[in-house]
């Protein structure tokens, strides 16, 4: 059974019934800790797709859902990771990661810490986890964004971009870091990217969408023996 099922699904960010479409006619199906990077042309949806499986957008055509039910609104199951991290200056890099479990429910126990210290483990931050955000470089901060999300163990993982705005050896580093993390935690994430290398590594299906109205293209198996 699908885990993220789409249907018909279309969006206009414009109500006016004449207006150009951001997406338009996606049927797609995503499995259960399936990793689904999603490539296609700027402009053409693809954050309008990640959206829309958010739940902090509401498709104006069709209909999402996720484990069988209708995507009505915000789902707290979902976790997001933008192009820039946003850590909190104030607070030290495992603060950080725990501020959306204390947020949540007001307050995070020792079983919560250890586990943010295996995450930061994994994603080779075990040293820093006492510094501040700006004593770390900008891909040591992604990684703590990347962290920061797993932590509350959503059921799916959005990531718009998460490496742009770093340097080819450092996203090529974190790609490794983070298969580790799959390895240990699967989960289902649904990764833009503009790198088909960094889809064909990281993935295990590439959904290809068309230039805008974007609608999907293809759906592609990559079947490549991990590192
Ligand atoms: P991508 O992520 O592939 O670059 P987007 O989903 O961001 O594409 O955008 C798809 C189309 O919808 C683009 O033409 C963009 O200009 C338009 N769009 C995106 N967000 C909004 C918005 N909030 N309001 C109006 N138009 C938008
Ligand atoms: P894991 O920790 O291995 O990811 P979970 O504890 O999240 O698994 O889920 C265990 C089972 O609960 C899943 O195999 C699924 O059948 C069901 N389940 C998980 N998430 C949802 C959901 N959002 N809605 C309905 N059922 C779910």
């Amino acid at each position: 059974r699908a885990f993220v099922r789409m249907d018909g699904v279309g969006h206009r960010y414009d109500p006016a019934p004449d207006s150009q479409m951001a997406v338009r006619n996606i049927d797609l199906e995503i499995h259960r800790h399936e990793f689904v990077a999603v490539v296609g042309p700027s402009g053409c949806g693809k954050s309008t797709l990640l959206r829309m499986v958010s739940g902090l957008l509401l498709p104006s055509e069709g209909q999402v859902s996720v484990f069988g039910k209708p995507v009505s609104g915000p789902r707290d199951d979902v976790g997001i990771v933008f192009q820039k991290p946003t850590l909190l200056p104030w607070l030290n890099v495992r603060k950080n990661v725990l501020f959306p479990l204390k947020h949540k429910f007001g307050r995070y126990g020792r079983a919560d810490e250890q586990r943010a210290n295996e995450l930061l483990a994994m994603a080779g931050l075990d040293a820093f986890a006492e510094k501040m955000p700006d004593e770390l470089s900008g891909g040591m901060q992604q990684r703590v964004g990347i962290v920061r999300a797993l932590l509350l163990n959503p059921d799916i993982l959005l990531m718009d971009e998460p490496f742009s705005a770093l340097d080819a050896m450092t996203r090529e580093q974190i790609g490794f870091d983070l298969l580790k993390i799959w390895d240990e935690q699967p989960k289902t994430v649904l990764f833009i990217t503009h790198s088909i290398s960094e889809a064909v590594l990281l993935s295990d299906r590439v959904l290809v969408m068309s230039k805008r109205p974007g609608s999907v293209l293809d759906l592609i198996d990559i079947d490549l023996p991990r590192p």
